[in-house]
């Protein structure tokens, strides 16, 4: 008895060892695990992006003093914009969802962790039933396939909008370059067979996750409402960027939006309504992990970001 005991305790000395000497986790891997209702969510760091505040890279029309203002009110430097990138995956069931799937390698060193973090979280890629893109820029779906080309979730259907899929299929290297995506005819060869275009605002998975229109970014940008009130999130995809400007000034307009006037709009219509209904945001450039609402105070609508534990 007494040695099988002591057997034990060496197996488990060494396991421990082992663990020790594993892998240590590779810089910018990140994860955070939440609750959707009864579903299981982990926010997925995959990179973060910096524009320096210089009235063309970010923010458009307004003068930089007054944006640097408005970003040091809001706790943040103002000579330049941190964005995240973190993309989220959900369990619903018998469903694995990714919502976006970050730079892969199309940023370099900044981006492509969405891999390193899945596995810290002990996700494993094959496992991954559907996809969610909000949008076609690269760093969005540079992670739907891996270094050599080939489907990075080899199981998921591709949920893409039908305006979207239609503008990533015409988009020439230029126009792709300017987006992010440095090898577009090879991403689009490599998601065709996996991808199913739908409508704007449809309903994907009943009860589960519907797409929600949110014009001005690009053609057919999406945002995607995940279970049901009072427990639903809304993943903005790109209707917001920074968690100080385009919360505060919603209307101020920016280099990214493909339709800039749109894309204002939207952005103040989202942020008035989501003030107004307390919704649960999802925010993909936001600070890590981007899980939060936006509340209304007598100094303007302000980013309140979750503690998630
Ligand atoms: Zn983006």
């Amino acid at each position: 008895m007494k040695i099988s005991m002591l057997a034990l305790a060496s197996l488990v000395v060494g396991a421990v060892t082992l663990t020790v000497q594993a892998a240590p986790p590779s810089p910018g891997v990140q994860y955070q695990a939440f609750k959707i209702g009864s579903y299981s969510a982990i926010a997925l760091k995959d990179g973060a992006i910096q524009e320096p505040n210089d009235a063309k890279s970010f923010v458009v029309g307004q003068p930089t003093a007054e944006v640097a203002a408005t970003l040091k009110n809001g706790g943040a430097p103002g000579d330049h914009f941190d964005f995240s990138i973190q993309p989220l995956l959900v369990h619903a069931g018998a469903h694995v969802l990714l919502f976006d799937t970050g730079a892969g390698n199309y940023f370099g060193d900044i981006a492509g962790k969405l891999q390193g973090s899945m596995a810290a979280a002990g996700e494993n890629p094959a496992g991954v039933t559907d996809i969610f893109i909000s949008h076609a820029h690269g760093d969005h779906v540079g992670g739907l396939v891996t270094p050599a080309g080939t489907l990075a979730f080899p199981n998921a259907t591709i949920h893409m909008s039908a305006p979207d899929w239609k503008w990533l299929n015409g988009m020439n290297a230029e126009t792709a370059k300017n987006v992010g995506i440095t090898q577009v005819t090879a991403l689009v060869a490599a998601i065709r067979p996996k991808v199913v275009p739908f409508e704007p605002g449809a309903v994907l998975l009943p009860g589960i996750v519907e797409a929600v229109e949110i014009k001005g970014h690009t053609p057919g940008h999406s945002a995607y409402r995940i279970g049901s009130d009072p427990n639903s999130l809304l993943v903005i995809g790109d209707a917001m960027h920074s968690y100080v400007v385009s919360v505060r000034e919603p209307s101020w307009k920016v280099a990214f939006d493909t339709d800039q006037q749109t894309g204002a709009a939207s952005r103040a219509a989202l942020v008035a309504q989501s003030a107004a209904t307390g919704q649960r945001l999802y925010a993909e450039h936001f600070p890590f992990p981007g899980v939060g609402k936006i509340v209304k105070s007598k100094k303007g609508d302000t980013w309140v970001p979750e503690t998630l534990h």
